[in-house]
């Protein structure tokens, strides 16, 4: 990896603070799910065992500048002071005194939590004293809130103008995780995309449209691309203005030689609720008064069929209101498949909240190669953005041979290594093509 971890510096007696991304979802004081949490335990006992203190950085929810008392952190502390088995501090503010004390005091081996570094509002303005101050408090920085990474707030990027910054070992897993689909991506490559609208999901569309060698599109953004085709999509989710950018996307995928499958069959209901009436129709045939919910069983079929060669899988987004039970047929579907190809040795990288939402009810988070923790920042990764939080971390040194890699976050269509693996792929599966759902 091009940037420095924690493992690059020597954390004995220094205090460390340490950006966790612990938003997660709360209900009756309780964590509802503690995926974020565990998932940033490798960083914190790292450094405790090497002999550092840690201050742990988080925000929750979005309290606006002002003290939400729903929406302070300590059953967060309680959850990961019950997985670290050690008391967890938490102070009352991430400013003042008291903090300021109650940091100066840690010893090796001990952790604080700061409350919700978003009760103040220089936070996400990423004010200079903010920064300045919370810098204060430690001797190093270490990012591990990946779910934060594209934000430039003052815990994340302010912060790092005045401590030596690295990343955490979940920030390195998420970052060669996904720069692996950018840069040394085993074909056939496949992108699974779904979730509610087109926008958003453009410039990922865009960016991997020269590395992808089949998408499979379902969803709420499936009807503006169903539209882009001549298709009438009744009362469905539709976003009319992404009609000609949609248009594109499909000639580009034409031109790029991408495969480009759309549903030929949805579930339609009368309301998107639940017990309502509800049939399967063919996306020639929806009804005037219906709304597409969820992709048709033909469908499911044609996608399996066409995941089948695929060493390489990543999937953002359901397929269907999955949220309704009786919708959430064609998501069930393809995260039991998608759990199967990875258990025989597909890659396979799935980002988005509601995606691992649908995982995690079906208990195959486990299965997948790669989980990650940040819906957002990871579709901005895979649109080749840099990412602000990542950028301010330290470079490593320059590997003096071969020609250094390709950077992550910066590589554009031009600097990707050209594709003998992707025309070989191609190659290959020419005959084992499955049926095209209509991209032309
Ligand atoms: P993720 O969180 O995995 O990135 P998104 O937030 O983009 O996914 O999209 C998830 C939402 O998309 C879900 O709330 C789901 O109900 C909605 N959705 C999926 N299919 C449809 C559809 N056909 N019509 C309306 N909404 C849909
Ligand atoms: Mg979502």
């Amino acid at each position: 990896m091009q940037k420095q971890t924690v493992r690059d510096f020597d954390p004995q007696g220094k205090r460390v603070l340490v950006r966790v991304d612990f938003n997660v979802p709360i209900e009756d004081g309780k964590v509802k799910d503690d995926s974020r949490i565990r998932a940033a335990v490798p960083t914190i006992k790292y450094l405790l065992d090497h002999g550092a203190s840690v201050i742990l950085i988080s925000h929750l929810g979005r309290p606006k500048g002002k003290v939400v008392e729903s929406m302070r952190l300590r059953p967060v502390a309680q959850r990961l002071s019950a997985l670290l088995g050690r008391p967890l501090p938490i102070t009352g503010d991430p400013l003042g005194i008291g903090t300021r004390d109650a940091a100066a005091r840690l010893k090796p081996g001990q952790v604080l939590m700061l409350e919700n570094v978003r009760f103040h509002a220089e936070e996400e303005g990423n004010g200079g004293e903010y920064a300045k101050t919370l810098a204060s408090y430690g001797d190093a920085f270490v990012n591990d809130a990946f779910g934060t990474a594209h934000r430039a707030h003052a815990s994340t990027v302010g912060i790092a103008e005045y401590l030596p910054a690295y990343a955490g070992l979940l920030m390195e897993r998420e970052i060669e995780a996904l720069s692996s689909l950018l840069e040394s991506v085993r074909h056939p490559f496949a992108a699974v995309i779904g979730g509610a609208k087109v926008s958003g999901k453009l410039g990922v569309l865009d960016n991997l449209m020269d590395r992808v060698d089949t998408f499979l599109i379902g969803g709420g953004m499936a009807n503006t691309f169903l539209v882009a085709q001549g298709n009438s999509v009744g009362k469905s989710l539709l976003e009319r203005d992404l009609v000609d950018d949609a248009r594109k996307i499909l000639e580009n995928a034409e031109k790029s030689g991408a495969e480009f499958l759309l549903p030929t069959d949805v579930v339609v209901a009368k309301e998107v609720t639940r017990g309502a009436e509800h049939k399967v129709v063919p996306v020639n045939k929806i009804p005037n008064s219906w709304s597409a919910v969820d992709i048709g069983p033909q469908t499911i079929e044609t996608f399996k069929q066409a995941l089948e060669p695929a060493k390489t899988v990543f999937w953002n987004g359901p397929l269907g209101v999955f949220e309704v039970p009786t919708f959430g047929d064609g998501t069930r579907a393809m995260a039991r498949y998608l759990a199967a190809r990875a258990e025989s040795g597909a890659t396979v990288i799935v980002g988005g909240g509601d995606s691992v939402a649908a995982l995690e009810e079906l208990d195959l988070t486990d299965k997948m190669t790669h989980i990650s923790t940040g819906g957002g920042a990871s579709l901005e990764f895979l649109e080749g953005r840099e990412l602000p939080g990542i950028s301010v971390l330290r470079d490593r040194e320059p590997e003096p041979e071969p020609a250094a890699k390709a950077k992550p976050a910066k590589t554009t269509r031009a600097e990707v290594p050209a594709k003998p693996a992707k025309a070989a792929a191609k190659q290959a599966k020419a005959d084992t093509k499955p049926a095209k759902a209509a991209a032309k």
